[in-house]
């Protein structure tokens, strides 16, 4: 638990270094053009730096250096025990700086300090200890075959991999890729989101004084048209993980399919249902419900946007939900006391906007709907419940990745499920039951990556994360995320 009051953070972020270079050989470097782009913080609209936009060039020189880290095997081929240890030692300076990361994320893309340093920081921390204590404990095989040959199965790093990631976890999410794949040896071109480009950068910096060697983790910010697409498009990337929307995921696969064949990795969007039978614990449940809705603005993949109650107690239920909602307080994301921080910039905060009010005039507006100010300024919306909705309506089919809820009705436990799963995407859900039996039973039918009981969002750095249809495919966290950075090779001996 942190103890730092208003005043402090305040303090911290004046004294904050803020790195703006594109990290590439182990070296912060400008732009090739000398182009910048400005960071600014959504609950201010101040500027906090203009950071160094990557082209084409920039990405070409980021792409050659992790080659030749990766050709020249000063990490490619080292021992696992020294990728354990320079691995455990990031993880150790993420938590020394804890504090800096913490605030860099809240002041770059608006969610709550508090947040950042509970949640996240220690998140980051907890992945590299994970995949660096992991790595003498995965074995090979060998295959049966008949007498007298010997087959090895290997896993083998794969090369350049190119990580471009979303702004709304901005530290955690580029670990998510950044953990396993350097953990398995490869050299990695990271490009965080435009909107949240400082965190990545003092990551980059404290791998470096970690011991890892120069060029295995190189950063390009830059926009997702010109720098992702550049790397989407690189013929010298070998694997390109994604986390970001559907619409950009599609575009990653044309653009391999444009150049080189590379392998594309894609974690993205979702509109997940939380189930709440008439049989669960309804104050639990609608706790949950809010905290899984307006967790982090609501921008989270796996956010319970669309919850699904049991018409028998939906009154009792979405009174409970609101009265959650409308205690939620939006507010300086530097204030411990603020328990919703800000939109992560002016264009989403009108598009979140726009969801909602096209959604007025078919559906209730049961508390919430607006945008408001926070000290006269800022991107904040408030936490929104919408009741009396259709199943087809854009606000229930639609992702709108910002702090609104819908809540839907239904007659029996088929009805849940056919609903739950009449969406486009499939990365999570949750269902809220006293009674075992069901809860197997509706998470069996669910076709999402992820059910949580009694519970919401529920993961960690043991199980797999991703989702089914067009939430993407491939797994980040968990043993089963390394199957993304490596290749299986077979060495087959014939015994003389
Ligand atoms: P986004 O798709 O707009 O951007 C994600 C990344 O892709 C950014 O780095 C961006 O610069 C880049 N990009 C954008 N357009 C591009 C293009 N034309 N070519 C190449 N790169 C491009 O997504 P966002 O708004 O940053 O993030 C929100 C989305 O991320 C939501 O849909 C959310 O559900 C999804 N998300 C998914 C997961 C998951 O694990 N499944 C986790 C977090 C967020």
């Amino acid at each position: 638990m942190t103890t730092k009051t208003l005043a402090d953070w305040t303090s911290l972020a004046a004294e904050l270094t803020i790195r703006t270079g594109l990290y590439i050989d182990g070296a912060s470097v400008p732009a090739r053009s000398g182009a910048t782009f400005d960071s600014v913080n959504p609950a201010t609209g101040s500027v906090i730096a203009a950071v160094s936009a990557g082209g084409a060039a920039d990405v070409d020189l980021a792409v050659a250096a992790a080659r030749r880290s990766f050709e020249g095997g000063a990490w490619s081929r080292s021992g696992i025990a020294e990728r354990r240890r320079v691995l455990l030692r990031l993880a150790e300076l993420i938590e020394e700086n804890g504090a800096e990361f913490a605030l860099l994320d809240s002041l770059d893309m608006g969610k709550l300090v508090n947040d950042a340093l509970t949640v996240d920081v220690p998140s980051a921390v907890d992945l590299f200890r994970f995949y660096a204590e992991a790595l003498d404990k995965i074995p090979g095989e060998i295959a049966p075959t008949a007498p007298g040959n010997l087959a090895l199965v290997t896993r083998e790093p794969l090369g350049v991999v190119a990580a471009v990631v979303p702004w709304n976890f901005p530290l955690d999410l580029a670990v998510w890729k950044l953990a396993p794949a350097l953990a398995a040896g490869n050299s990695v071109v990271l490009k965080p989101a435009e909107q949240a480009p400082l965190s990545a950068l003092l990551l980059a910096e404290l791998a470096t004084c970690a011991g890892l060697p120069d060029g295995v983790l190189n950063v390009v910010n830059g926009d997702g048209p010109t720098t992702g697409a550049a790397l989407g498009r690189h013929m010298d990337v070998d694997v390109l993980a994604f986390t970001g929307s559907t619409a950009t995921g599609k575009r990653f696969l044309s653009y391999a399919a444009e150049s080189n064949m590379k392998q594309v990795w894609l974690e993205c969007g979702g509109k997940s249902a939380n189930i709440v039978f008439a049989d669960s614990n309804l104050v639990e449940a609608a706790q949950h419900a809010a905290g899984g809705a307006f967790f982090n603005q609501g921008a989270v993949c796996s956010a319970n946007s669309r919850v699904l109650v049991e018409a028998s107690v939906a009154e009792e239920f979405t009174r409970l939900l609101v009265a959650e909602a409308s205690a939620v307080t939006p507010g300086n994301p530097l204030d411990p006391a603020s328990t919703l921080g800000a939109v992560v910039d002016e264009h989403h905060t009108k598009r979140v906007v726009g969801f909602i009010d096209r959604a007025r005039s078919d559906a209730t507006v049961a508390t919430g709907g607006n945008r408001i100010d926070v000290d006269g300024r800022g991107c904040f919306v408030e936490p929104t419940v919408l009741t009396d909705v259709s199943g087809d309506a854009e606000i229930v089919r639609d992702e709108v990745f910002g702090p609104v809820v819908t809540v839907q009705t239904f007659a029996d436990e088929e009805a849940a499920v056919r609903m739950a799963n009449d969406s486009i995407y499939g990365l999570a859900a949750s269902v809220w039951t006293d009674n075992l039996d069901r809860a197997h039973r509706v998470a069996s039918q669910l076709r999402v990556g992820t059910v949580s009981v009694n519970c919401v969002d529920a993961l960690g750095s043991t199980t797999p994360f991703g989702g089914f249809k067009q939430s993407g495919f491939g797994r980040d966290l968990s043993l089963h995320a390394l199957d993304k950075y490596t290749g299986l090779k077979t060495t087959w001996l014939r015994l003389r």
